[in-house]
């Protein structure tokens, strides 16, 4: 099937009246699991949920998780559970956050990082422009930090954006979600193109970019003292992925990127992925292996003729889906995403 991503040409009225009839009578794919959606979202019928609604749902769902608090390196902290992976450098010069979990999690985010000590968040880091890594960039930098991220990020939040096969339309079909531009104090206040180099407390850290690949904002961060590489959503740990076709991902970029990390990393690297437990490169070489095997299954579909519904009708994923499939995007996501960003 094609997905149709809501022309850039149609006003943000037609925009947002296309979402909310797409998502009319929603069967919702599993972001959004009836039991946690608003009642205007899962009463159908009576009520069409609106983009914001939809939105609001996916973020309740990302904020129903725990925060844990894990102890990585000497100085390096990785929070984990609302919105994915947070890792936090703590010391004298002031703390430095990659990533920063979804809005409803502010509350227990400030608690995590006021419990590491008293010094101030001096820089906030984004991996890559999605919602649930750069949500509070905004208290964060009223709280006095500066937010760092690359070019790309800062453009690609200053834009609207419709992420396909996030939820189920009224014919049944995966479906694009829809974002509006993000407000001006959200955005980095500097930015950078392509690597950017940090010493703080002791550490060095080095922030590059890579090729598109989940999206075209991507960077990973190596915390090269303590042996850490955090790769934001460039690594799922033992979940499919959410690649995002809307802003230039691509399979062969997810592939390229975890190639990149591989010849990086030792065997006591700890890989910070940007949903799952903490990794190591015996986890992220499954992963890569699991990309592989998921392109060429669908390659060979694609060229075959089928479309995206007929490859999902295959199964071509039957024997992976148990150890992948229970994460954030089920076999049939997968199936159309690796489709729609080959
Ligand atoms: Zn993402």
């Amino acid at each position: 099937m094609k997905f149709n991503f809501l022309q850039k040409q149609t006003s943000r009225r037609e925009m947002l009246r296309g979402s909310v009839t797409l998502a009319g009578s929603a069967l919702m794919a599993p972001f959004f699991p009836a039991t946690l959606l608003p009642a205007s979202v899962a009463g159908y019928g009576q009520q069409t949920p609106s983009a914001a609604d939809l939105l609001a749902s996916m973020r309740a769902k990302f904020n129903a998780a725990p925060l844990k608090t894990q102890r990585i390196g000497e100085d390096v902290t990785m929070l984990s559970g609302p919105g994915g992976s947070v890792v936090v450098l703590n010391g004298p010069d002031g703390k430095f956050v990659v990533d920063t979990f979804v809005a409803p999690a502010w509350p227990r985010l400030k608690e995590a990082l006021d419990g590491l000590g008293n010094a101030p968040v001096k820089c906030v880091i984004n991996t890559h422009w999605h919602f649930d890594h750069t949500d509070n960039n905004v208290p964060l930098h009223a709280a006095g930090a500066m937010v760092l991220a690359r070019e790309n990020t800062k453009k690609r939040m200053s834009e609207a954006h419709d992420l396909p096969v996030l939820y189920r339309g009224p014919d049944g079909a995966l479906a694009s979600l829809h974002f509006d531009p993000s407000p001006p104090e959200a955005l980095p206040q500097q930015t950078f193109c392509a690597t950017h180099k940090l010493q703080a407390n002791g550490e060095s850290l080095a922030l590059q970019h890579v090729a598109p690949a989940h999206t075209d904002t991507d960077i990973y961060v190596h915390f090269e003292k303590a042996n850490v590489i955090q790769m934001g959503d460039l690594f799922f740990n033992w979940m499919y992925p959410y690649i995002d076709p809307s802003t230039g991902g691509t399979i062969a970029g997810m592939i390229a990127a975890a190639d990149k990390i591989l010849s990086l990393a030792g065997n006591d690297t700890k890989i910070v992925a940007g949903h799952g437990p903490l990794g190591n490169k015996t986890d992220l070489t499954k992963f890569r292996d699991m990309l592989v095997t998921s392109r060429d299954r669908v390659e060979k579909l694609k060229s075959a003729g089928k479309s995206a519904q007929e490859a999902v009708a295959e199964k071509p994923f039957a024997d992976l889906d148990p150890v992948w499939g229970n994460g954030i995007i089920n076999s049939e996501q997968w199936v159309q995403i690796v489709y729609l960003t080959l």
